[in-house]
């Protein structure tokens, strides 16, 4: 049990589309200072005659069960006067969006690797407890003020145990779904994850989104041009997907389709990551969800324990 938390501080520290997040403190004791903490109201769903939607049951459901370094830590649940839910959460200062926008910060290829590095962790703890995080982005890898990354936002988060249970594929922020969510796959695994999160890898090197799509097709059209046109020879199957569909300057009378996108490609893009780089992500972001790494796999590449090592988390770049 929590000591008391102080009267909630009015400072809103962000607000997503379930929940207003505001800073408060738990009190200090005989044995322990204040601390700062993230008080998360999830907003008050209608649909729920008791006012409590599915994403916050999952999101508490899911971070009870999960501990681990690299994952947000709940530290409390209550419900307040109005009866919205209220989760108190460890306080992080900042978040990746935040650096990769600062423009005074040099992210130098050891960081990169750093926050590659915890995030994989993150993620692999995740999916070894079975749950999709279903929203990996730059905004919801949060930083502690001693640098240490934390997944945070499982409002979207889901199960994966039954493989026979179809999910919704409407999740993942639009630049950061992977092509699967975009064909309506009702069948799809923590490979959603992988593609995410390398697409932030890219993001980290490139400092700006790598593939911005305005529109869900527009989407679709950026990853075709970037990674390749998703067809039978590449990946099995997909052709069967409900929504399959390719853009039209990818069909026959537009050209053709791209083939999947090789080695040089990525060099070309991505040259300051490397060979060994270059290979953990185009591994992270192959159009077959099948052919993606798992996290495990990923942490063991080769590009992890050779030069230049990850930085340790206290010296990575920081907002003044
Ligand atoms: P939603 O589930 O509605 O998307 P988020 O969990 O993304 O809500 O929170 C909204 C915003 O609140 C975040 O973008 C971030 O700026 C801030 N925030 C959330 N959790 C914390 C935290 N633990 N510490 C500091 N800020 C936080």
């Amino acid at each position: 049990i929590l000591p008391a938390l102080s009267p909630a501080s009015n400072r809103k520290l962000g607000e997503g589309a379930y929940a207003v997040v505001n800073l408060g403190h738990r009190r200090a004791t005989s044995t322990e200072l204040a601390v700062p903490v993230a008080i998360k109201k999830m907003k008050v769903n209608t649909e729920f005659r008791d006012g409590l939607s599915m994403d916050a049951i999952r999101e508490v459901k899911y971070l009870r069960e999960l501990h681990h370094p690299n994952i947000i830590a709940l530290l409390d649940v209550f419900s307040s006067k109005s009866q919205n839910l209220c989760l108190v959460l460890e306080f992080l200062s900042s978040d990746m969006e935040m650096i990769i926008k600062d423009s005074s910060l040099t992210l130098s290829m050891a960081d990169v690797k750093s926050w590659m590095l915890m995030s994989l962790r993150g993620l692999w703890w995740c999916h070894k407890a079975f749950v999709l995080h279903r929203d990996i982005k730059p905004n919801n890898l949060l930083l502690a003020s001693n640098g240490v990354l934390k997944l945070a936002d499982f409002g979207l988060a889901r199960s994966f145990a039954d493989p026979y249970r179809p999910m919704t594929s409407n999740v993942i922020t639009r630049w950061y779904r992977p092509p699967e969510l975009f064909y309506g796959a009702k069948f799809y695994s923590s490979s959603v994850d992988i593609f995410s999160l390398g697409l932030v890898f890219c993001e980290l090197m490139l400092r700006t989104p790598f593939l911005p799509g305005n529109t869900d097709l527009h989407q679709l059209e950026l990853i075709c041009q970037a990674l390749g046109t998703p067809t039978e020879e590449n990946w099995p199957g997909v052709t069967g997907l409900p929504g399959y569909c390719v853009p039209q300057a990818d069909t026959p009378a537009g050209g053709g389709a791209i083939k999947e996108r090789g080695k040089d490609f990525f060099m070309n893009t991505f040259i300051a990551a490397g060979e060994p780089g270059v290979e953990l992500l185009m591994r992270m972001i192959r159009l077959d969800p099948r052919k993606r790494c798992s996290a495990r796999e990923a942490l063991d590449a080769p590009w992890f324990s050779q030069e230049p090592h990850p930085t340790i988390p206290a010296n990575l770049p920081k907002r003044g």
